[in-house]
């Protein structure tokens, strides 16, 4: 019956309602509408199949964190709108452009120089959220809280650059911590933000914040995007999905 190579399309199924129903839950315990929080389907390693079966269901927003395999995966999913939240490369952010992808990943003024240039010569403006280092983690990509509104700036004031929001992953969670309570303060410190260069800066509206583990604190906290992977898709493959490998579609 449809069954495809790989997939275990009836489980995706069921994980996208599970992930539904928290989405909404969490919503409903401080009063948000649930269509304020849009689920992004994180199909890194996954097949296309898979990423498919997710539109199909009704979340049609895809993220990918390689450009190789978002470029790989874009032709063969239909009806999709693509995220990218990896980090990316200088030399790469030509081969995003002009793909109609929101990067999520704007973390340093030499991309944001890059991406405006290539987004100009490609003539279209490219859609951006900077990434802020909300934990001052040393392994995380991004400006610190205190210097986010700076790049903010730079960035808006770049010809063909918009920055639509902000996007952060907080720290991994101590030992033992609840990965919710863990993150919660960061999720809170990234929306205070938000909220205050909003005042200045209208367009700066999305908060990308929230994983499988920490869902609940972020749209508790007020994520616009939430980007989940292992609870949609189950484990991740070790490797990026590509094409010609004999593997699944
Ligand atoms: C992989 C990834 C996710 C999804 O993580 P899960 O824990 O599998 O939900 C979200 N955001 C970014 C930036 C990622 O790289």
């Amino acid at each position: 019956m449809g069954a495809l190579p790989g997939v275990d399309a009836d489980a995706i199924r069921r994980n996208l309602a599970s992930v539904r129903t928290a989405i909404a839950a969490a919503c409903q315990h401080v009063g948000r509408e649930p269509g304020s929080v849009r689920l992004v389907a994180v199909s890194k390693t996954h097949p296309p199949a898979a990423a498919q079966v997710v539109v199909d269901a009704g979340t049609v927003e895809l993220a990918e964190n390689r450009v190789s395999e978002l470029l790989a995966k874009q032709p063969r999913v239909d009806d999709a709108v693509w995220h990218f939240v990896g980090r990316l490369q200088r030399r790469k952010a030509r081969d995003l452009v002009g793909r109609g992808v929101l990067i999520h990943g704007c973390d340093r003024r030499s991309l944001a120089d890059e991406l405006s240039f290539r987004a100009g010569e490609a003539g279209t403006i490219q859609r951006v959220l900077v990434q802020v280092n909300v934990g001052a983690d040393p392994a995380k990509a991004g400006p610190s809280l205190p210097d986010a509104a700076e790049l903010v700036a730079y960035a808006r004031d770049l010809p063909n650059l918009a920055v639509e929001g902000l996007m952060t992953i907080p720290p991994r969670p101590p030992d033992g911590a609840d990965p919710n309570e863990a993150a919660r303060p960061h999720f809170a410190a990234l929306r205070a933000l938000r909220d205050e260069l909003r005042t200045e800066w209208p367009e700066v509206t999305h908060l990308s914040m929230g994983m499988s583990a920490d869902l609940r604190a972020a749209v508790e906290e007020g994520a616009t995007l939430v980007r989940v992977g292992t609870a949609i898709f189950g484990e991740r493959g070790r490797t990026a999905w590509q094409p010609l490998r004999g593997g699944t579609p």
